[in-house]
């Protein structure tokens, strides 16, 4: 079986699964206890915010630890919305935004704030003068990711960011870099962003652990009370391995970017050729995308069925986002391109990683050959 769901989750690197394992056996005192054995815990915790701070360039107070993106997310939104509700009530997002994203900005709506969902283009990009142009007096917050997890669209953050503060130097930026990290340039300071979120199990680390960028001087309102950790920002004790083993992997993963693309380039633009040569096929991904996500629909039937029919033949792809694959609802991000229903129920998605050769790569193309074979004529049949 080839596993092409790096985008969904990514195998642990083994310097990753050898740390979890010895800070579990070595490491468990809770890092809030006074003391020896919890004080070394929390010295532990201090270092891994160095390292994920080193690697972001930015400061270690700036970096907050979370159960996983989707946390990281809900607190960037509803912490700023909550934080600076007497600024004003509104925000802006796009409508392709990851659910964790776009949910927290529909909850909010629920509770009486006003949300603008900015639209991208067919290609899955948004207009950085359409995002600067929703943004108004009240406006609170912009929240963009990076790079868009069904398509690898990736958006203009730094057009972005500077029409933001042009137009309203106290809205926040929130970038959610889940999809982007590792993959492409981290730049949080010339975006001018003052959130960032980040998923290490993206990147060959641990599940269950986030990191949450938060701008000196920003504040959140805490959507989790109960203890001082994390600068009482966040509170529940760390899971210390985690936690050390993410720092691991944000590292390493930061490290081997360049290498990364190198290898993952010329592997994913054969790809895409190779899936815009079929005619059945509606590509949604381009060459400017991120280098790991291949994303085409095949209208005729459900992306689910292509899927399956895909493992049958050794390869397991995904039909968009995890987070929303049991839904059988018509992708929301592919609607918003202005693809039609068909289209938007059909997707499937291919993401590569550093393990794909040229060789899975010609055996996957093979699969894709075979599976429209036969799902075209079983369809033809059932008509
Ligand atoms: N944002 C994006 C763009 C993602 O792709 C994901 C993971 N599907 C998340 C947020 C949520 O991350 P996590 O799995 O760490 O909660």
């Amino acid at each position: 079986m080839l596993y092409w769901d790096y985008a969904a989750a990514s195998p642990p690197y083994e310097e990753v699964v050898q740390t979890m394992e010895q800070i579990m056996k070595l490491h468990y005192a809770n890092p809030s206890s006074l003391h020896r054995p919890g004080a070394e815990a929390d010295r532990l915790i201090t270092r891994s915010r160095e390292v994920c701070a080193a690697a972001l360039g930015v400061q270690p107070q700036e970096i907050l630890f979370t159960s996983g993106a989707t946390e990281s997310n809900n607190l960037a939104v509803k912490g700023a919305a909550l934080q600076y509700r007497s600024r004003g009530r509104h925000i802006v997002t796009t409508e392709i935004e990851h659910p964790s994203v776009y949910e927290s900005c529909l909850q909010l709506k629920s509770l009486g704030w006003e949300v603008t969902f900015v639209a991208p283009g067919s290609t899955g990009v948004v207009d950085p003068e359409q995002v600067a142009a929703a943004v108004r007096r009240d406006t609170v917050l912009v929240s963009v990711m990076h790079v868009n997890n069904e398509t690898g669209a990736v958006q203009p953050l730094r057009e972005i960011g500077s029409r933001i503060k042009a137009a309203n130097r106290r809205t926040l930026f929130h970038v959610d870099g889940v999809q982007g990290y590792g993959k492409l340039n981290t730049q949080i300071k010339e975006w001018q962003a003052d959130l960032y979120s980040l998923s290490p199990h993206k990147v060959r680390g641990p599940r269950g652990v986030g990191i949450l960028y938060v701008k000196e001087g920003v504040t959140l309102f805490p959507l989790l009370t109960g203890g001082s950790q994390e600068q009482g920002v966040r509170a529940g004790t760390e899971n210390v391995a985690a936690v050390v083993a993410s720092a691991k992997a944000i590292r390493m993963s930061g490290e081997r970017r360049e290498a990364f693309n190198l290898q993952i380039l010329p592997l994913r633009n054969r790809l895409l050729e190779f899936v815009s040569g079929i005619p059945e096929f509606t590509v949604n991904s381009s060459r400017d995308g991120a280098p790991h996500i291949v994303h085409f629909s095949y209208p005729a039937v459900n992306g689910e069925v292509m899927a399956r029919k895909l493992e049958e033949l050794g390869m397991t792809v995904s039909t968009r986002s995890a987070c929303s694959s049991r839904l059988a609802e018509p992708s929301r991000v592919l609607l918003s391109m202005g693809r039609n229903s068909a289209e938007a129920l059909g997707g499937v998605r291919i993401s590569l990683g550093d393990s794909h050769t040229e060789a899975d790569v010609a055996a996957l193309e093979q699969a894709l050959l075979t599976a429209v074979q036969a799902l075209n004529i079983v369809e033809r049949g059932t008509r």
